[in-house]
């Protein structure tokens, strides 16, 4: 476990069992149950749900509530705070009706409301968050539609916070409501100057779209003063960023915020609420460091810190303490779901390296010379054999260019060559003064595990902001990997990898792992993927959702739930604009054209159709 980090990242949701599966732990009753992954896979499989599987588990999203809920009420506790803590789940995370259920349901028991950034998000809110006590916060560009829904949400007596983003939001929604007689609740985003250092650091700061900066949020005070509006103003929001790692630029916002939410209130603004926005980080690497994958705090640190500044500075300022809201989503999501697939096929870098070369005797000399560097080799000599490596390769490179050497040849030079490598590889591992150049030889040669999965897909953010997810094999872990790979994905695109790991708290090139056994998956699981990476995702190469189940334990079984099988290439044909009725007449087309031209029989026609019929209504992943 120590090799994968397990015990660092899995936040106790995660473990490895004496037989050496990946489980994770649910809630059984009143009792903790530890279900193994592979089990679970294989119940899944037989149920008629292949891999790539996602796996969803509501046990850990509804203990991340509680986690946060109690975190916020013990630091309240603690300080003699007089607010209140009301937590707002934001839509955008994990838009699914599984994920926005669960939240709104346990939710209820702490008020947690929801976060609405767009309409669909209002829409959606409006369906599920009934509570009058919760809040829905409504951010984003709000056009009238959007606001005309949040206040009717207002009239069926919903807490409904309109956040005035734009300086131009506010006269159409002071419009709006008095078209309906009513008077809006009201917030506004300010742009603090305080930065921090994570990906998403462009959302805060003086430089980010959104928000508004002192001199606006003060035109907005004066609108409603002058419209006699001033006590509709009851809310400040800001947000730092996603995954913000250090806890100080935490507290540097909180402290800033907390001033103009301060001088909001002597303005004669009615006031009451302050929303924190998200950016609680997860430690995905497992490091509880200020790295890009990390955070150097947690979650009671991250309360009691958002506590004790916003109290101390109130305090100083003689106002009342507003209750907090805050917009946590990655924190609350990201150890719901896991991502495991299957080892389709192994690129091995060093198979070549164990068979002896026998060099055909008309073959080119200077593959004879590359054969007697290996035999020259010795402790003394490592530099100077690999110049000669490096020197016999790229001149038989150029003479295959000129035409004077064959492929069979080049083929045979490349092979002496990395069997040259590897033998000074072991040799230098006992040098003390590495050349320069040896140096890059001290990185072993990787292998290409291939899994059926896509990245574009199901870890959109390993791609686009070389995000670090904790990625392991899901059994076989009582025995000693063998091998190191880097991962490929199956879309045939060079970006479709992951190639950095933390590895025995290291970030690491390449992952530890097993040769498959014959007639058996080898199976690796990607986790803490539940925030972001299910609807960012997208369809290259066609390659669509995956199939999902829920998992719980009941009377220490595994409960199957809320199965969805993944999209069809029909579906993901349909998603860009194709009708599969009438690619599969086109096709049929073609086959019947070449029954008439003779090249092959009715029957043969018969069979090629059924197949294409078949594939058109299947997963678009490797189906075994
Ligand atoms: N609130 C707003 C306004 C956001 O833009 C975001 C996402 O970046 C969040 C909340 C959620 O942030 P996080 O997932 O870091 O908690």
């Amino acid at each position: 476990s120590e090799l994968y980090g397990v015990e660092k990242w899995a936040n106790e949701f995660f473990s490895i069992s004496d037989e050496g599966d990946m489980q994770v732990h649910l809630q059984d009753g009143d009792s903790e149950q530890a279900v193994s992954l592979p089990e679970i896979v294989q119940g899944a499989r037989d149920r008629g749900l292949e891999m790539p599987l996602l796996l969803r588990f509501p046990d850990l999203l509804t203990a991340r509530i509680k986690k946060i809920n109690e975190a916020f009420h013990e630091a309240i506790h603690d300080c003699d705070y007089r607010g209140h803590y009301r937590g707002v789940y934001p839509i955008k995370v994990n838009q699914q009706q599984q994920v926005i259920e669960e939240v709104t349901e346990f939710g209820r028991h702490y008020h947690y409301g929801l976060e609405a950034g767009s309409k669909p998000e209002l829409l959606t809110a409006l369906a599920y968050m009934h509570d009058p006590k919760a809040y829905i916060i409504c951010n984003g560009y709000k056009d009238k539609e959007f606001i005309d829904l949040a206040l009717r949400g207002q009239m069926l007596g919903l807490q409904i916070v309109l956040v005035i983003e734009m300086p131009g939001e506010l006269d159409l929604i002071l419009q709006r409501a008095a078209l309906m007689n009513l008077r809006p609740l009201l917030g506004v985003r300010v742009k603090l100057c305080t930065c921090n250092d994570s990906h998403w650091s462009h959302s805060s700061g003086e430089n980010s779209v959104f928000g508004l900066t002192p001199n606006q949020v003060l035109d907005v005070v004066d609108k409603l003063r002058s419209s006699e509006m001033l006590d509709c103003l009851q809310l400040m929001h800001y947000h730092q960023g996603s995954q913000v790692p250090d806890i100080r630029a935490i507290r540097e916002a909180a402290v800033e915020a907390t001033r103009i939410y301060c001088e909001l209130s002597k303005e004669g603004a009615a006031m009451g609420l302050l929303d924190i926005g998200g950016g609680l980080g997860i430690d995905y690497d497992g490091t509880r460091s200020k790295s890009s994958s990390s955070r150097n705090y947690g979650i009671r640190e991250y309360a009691a810190d958002i506590v004790d500044v916003i109290k101390t500075v109130c305090d100083e300022a003689n106002e009342p303490h507003p209750n907090i809201i805050s917009e946590s989503g990655r924190a609350i999501a990201a150890y719901y779901s896991v991502l495991i697939f299957n080892i389709l096929d192994i690129n091995q870098s060093n198979s070549h390296l164990r068979e002896i070369e026998t060099i055909e005797p008309n073959s080119h000399n200077y593959l004879s010379k590359l054969e007697s560097v290996i035999h020259d080799l010795n402790d003394d000599n490592a530099q100077e054999c690999y110049n000669d490596a490096v020197y016999y390769r790229s001149e038989l490179l150029s003479l295959f260019h000129h035409g004077n050497v064959s492929l069979r040849e080049r083929a045979q030079s490349d092979r002496l060559f990395h069997r040259i490598l590897a033998q000074l590889r072991e040799k230098i591992d006992q040098l003390d003064d590495l050349p320069d150049d040896l140096i890059e030889l001290t990185q072993k040669k990787r292998d290409v595990y291939y899994g059926n999965f896509s990245l574009f897909q199901s870890l959109p953010d390993t791609w686009a902001i070389d995000q670090l997810f904790p990625v392991m094999p899901i059994h076989r872990l009582d025995e000693q990997p063998t091998n190191e790979a880097i991962i490929a994905d199956i879309t045939c695109d060079c970006d479709g990898r992951i190639d950095k790991f933390l590895i025995n708290g290291e970030q690491q090139n390449a992952l530890p792992v097993h040769y498959p056994k014959d007639g058996q998956d080898y199976m690796l699981g990607v986790f803490l993927v539940g925030a972001y990476q299910e609807t960012l995702g997208d369809l290259h190469n066609l390659m669509g959702d995956t199939n999902v189940v829920s998992i719980g334990s009941q009377n220490g079984r595994i409960k199957y739930q809320r199965e969805l099988s993944g999209d069809s290439v029909a579906d993901v044909l349909s998603y860009v604009e194709y009708d599969p009725k009438h690619v599969f007449e086109r096709f049929l087309r073609l086959a019947e054209r070449s029954v008439e031209d003779g090249k092959i029989s009715a029957q043969e026609r018969k069979k090629i159709i059924d197949e294409y019929r078949e594939s058109i209504a299947g997963y678009t992943y490797f189906e075994s």
